[in-house]
């Protein structure tokens, strides 16, 4: 159903099984697992699929290697394997990712961990290559059998700087250990809502549909592109609002705290030194208070974060001058001769963790990155159906977090479970292979059928997957010409993802579905032509156009520090 069905099926029946609110990795995961299993469900996001804390990951499928200090094993142990599927399940954009930790100390650490566990320290401090030894031998157990990744070495000092030579030579080990790289979080989580669509005639998305509030067995949403309003009777509502959980509770009448959420940014810079001495790994790297921050290769590009900082209203958030510098700091004390200004810097983003707010007092990094569902029945509230809150999360668990709702959810409304997400492949991951030989044969394939050249497909396929056939039949099937001012995209490319992927404004198509702005790939005409062929697609006057792009340079402007 294209958005206009889907509105005038919500007139004519306003009931519905599930009613997911938030449309970020947690609530488009139960989604596909929800209707995968039969049970109509109606996901909504106030904004775009996969903008709020979705969007301002570090990119990573991670173990979170520095939990097991926090005891958080049960946590690493999930995490490790979910990473493995999304290795398996998304190849097209999830790889393993050799990850390098510095350090200057063998044996600083040691007794940190213990006194962690017992709530006995509070404040973090730099661990030495004992401890991380140690963490590192869990975390390979915790991959177990399937070795998805290889397994953690150290390499000393020497061989450490003849392999990273720009490495600050004050080293005394190096330890390289794997995780995943999730290069596209936006088209991931839009791949995965796409995929519940297509399997499954119980699905039912729109983005820009906002939760205005609630009453007895209805609730009130708004249409944010048109002001209409619409009003739907759902069984069960699942807050998926992450940072929003309790604001979103307040629309509907319920007061509740559970999220303490804290501020992280990151910064994208063009580089090549900085690449270059980075290679294809990222660098973890501990500040001397025990502060962690990465370095991490995107694409061409190197991506700098993260902090890591106690905030009270998730809307108010920037990447502050002295988050900037901070980073820039940091990058010296890993490579001292590689010089990295703000000149540098070409796009930068701030998110919020959506932390649960229970735990003892500790120090933000220490704060539990665990999931659980706060449930509130009809009784507890004014509302005759009960409210599931999704609270915390890592973007790299995010399938395991989803199956526990969805088995809830399933026991609630009398269910069984028939189909499960763990070995499902997803969007352009379905038939992708990464072995050079057999990519070369896919594409030789699509070639053939869909009559695109080889080079072409070559660039579709590195950006879609295997979606990059349906892509290349669509461009196929018209007339088509490469942008004047982006000529690796296609005008007919363009209005493939306008018309198969949700685009409703215009920074949809900058920062989620396409990498353009977040990779400093954008100009004013760029901007403007893109907007052109959106507008042709959208039936938009020149006036709504010009609208467009205006409010599209003010947000790249103020969110992102993108002048153009
Ligand atoms: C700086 C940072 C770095 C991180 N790095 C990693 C990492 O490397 N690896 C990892 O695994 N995890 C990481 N995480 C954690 C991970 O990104 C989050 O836990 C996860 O994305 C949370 O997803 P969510 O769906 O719960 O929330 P969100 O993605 O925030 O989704 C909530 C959605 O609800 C919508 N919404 C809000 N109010 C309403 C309303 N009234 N009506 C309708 N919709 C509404 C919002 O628009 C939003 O899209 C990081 C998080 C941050 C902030």
């Amino acid at each position: 159903m294209n958005r206009n069905e889907i509105l005038s099926s919500l007139k004519t029946n306003p009931e519905v099984s599930a009613l997911i609110v938030g449309a970020g990795i947690n609530g488009i995961g139960t989604y596909r697992d929800l209707t995968l299993n039969g049970v109509d469900t109606l996901l909504i996001d106030r904004a775009d699929f996969c903008s709020g804390a979705s969007a301002a990951s570090s990119h990573m499928a991670h173990g979170g290697i520095r939990y097991l200090e926090n005891g958080e094993f049960r946590l690493v142990r999930e995490a490790v394997l979910e990473r493995n599927r999304m290795i398996q399940n998304a190849p097209h954009i999830v790889s393993p990712l050799p990850t390098t930790i510095p350090m200057f100390k063998y044996f600083s650490g040691l007794f940190n961990a213990p006194l962690k566990f017992l709530g006995m320290l509070t404040k973090p401090s730099e661990r030495g290559a004992v401890i991380i030894k140690l963490g590192l031998i869990m975390y390979d157990a915790y991959t177990g059998k399937t070795r998805t990744v290889p397994r953690h070495q150290f390499m000393f000092r020497n061989e450490s700087l003849r392999r990273w030579p720009k490495l600050n030579p004050n080293i005394a080990t190096t330890a390289v250990y794997y995780d995943g790289l999730i290069s596209n979080p936006e088209r991931l989580a839009l791949e995965i809502a796409l995929d519940a669509e297509a399997e499954s005639p119980n699905a039912r998305m729109l983005n820009y549909f906002n939760l205005a509030g609630a009453e007895k067995d209805s609730v009130i949403l708004k249409d944010e592109l048109t002001g209409e309003s619409y009003t739907v009777r759902p069984k069960l509502l699942i807050n998926a609002t992450g940072p929003w959980i309790d604001v979103a509770n307040r629309k509907m009448g319920i007061s509740s705290r559970y999220i303490a959420g804290t501020k992280g940014s990151h910064v994208v810079v063009d580089h090549p030194e900085l690449r270059a001495a980075t290679g294809s790994n990222e660098f973890f790297f501990e500040n001397k208070d025990g502060r962690i921050m990465w370095i991490c290769p995107l694409y061409d590009r190197v991506l700098i974060g993260t902090s890591d900082i106690k905030i009270e209203d998730p809307d108010e958030i920037h990447c502050t001058d002295e988050e900037v510098e901070y980073f820039l700091e940091l990058v010296t004390q890993v490579f001292p001769s590689i010089k990295v200004t703000k000149e540098h810097i070409i796009f930068h983003f701030t998110g919020v963790r959506p932390l649960g707010s229970s735990g003892a007092a500790r120090t933000t990094g220490q704060y539990s990155r665990d999931h659980h569902i706060e449930e509130l029945s009809g009784e507890q509230t004014k509302l005759s159906f009960p409210v599931y809150s999704l609270v915390g999360g890592k973007w790299t668990s995010y399938r395991a977090f989803s199956e526990q709702v969805t088995d809830k959810v399933l026991a609630f409304l009398g269910k069984s479970r028939q189909k499960d997400t763990t070995n499902l492949p997803i969007g352009g991951g379905r038939g992708y292979s990464t072995d050079a030989n057999e990519q070369k044969r896919q594409i030789d394939g699509f070639a053939a059928w869909t009559g695109l050249d080889k080079e072409r497909l070559q660039v579709l396929y590195s950006r879609y997957g295997t979606r990059a056939e349906a892509v290349a039949t669509f461009i196929n099937r018209s007339a088509d010409e490469p942008l004047k001012f982006l000529p690796d995209f296609t005008r007919r490319e363009i209005i493939f993802l306008v018309q198969h992927e949700k685009v409703m404004r215009l920074d949809d198509l900058l920062l989620r579905r396409t990498m353009l702005a977040m990779l400093g790939r954008l100009s004013k005409e760029i901007v403007q032509e893109l907007a052109d062929v959106l507008g042709d697609c959208m039936g938009w006057d020149a006036k709504r156009k010009n609208a467009e792009v205006l409010y599209t340079f003010d947000l790249l402007s103020d969110r992102h520090g993108v002048r153009l």
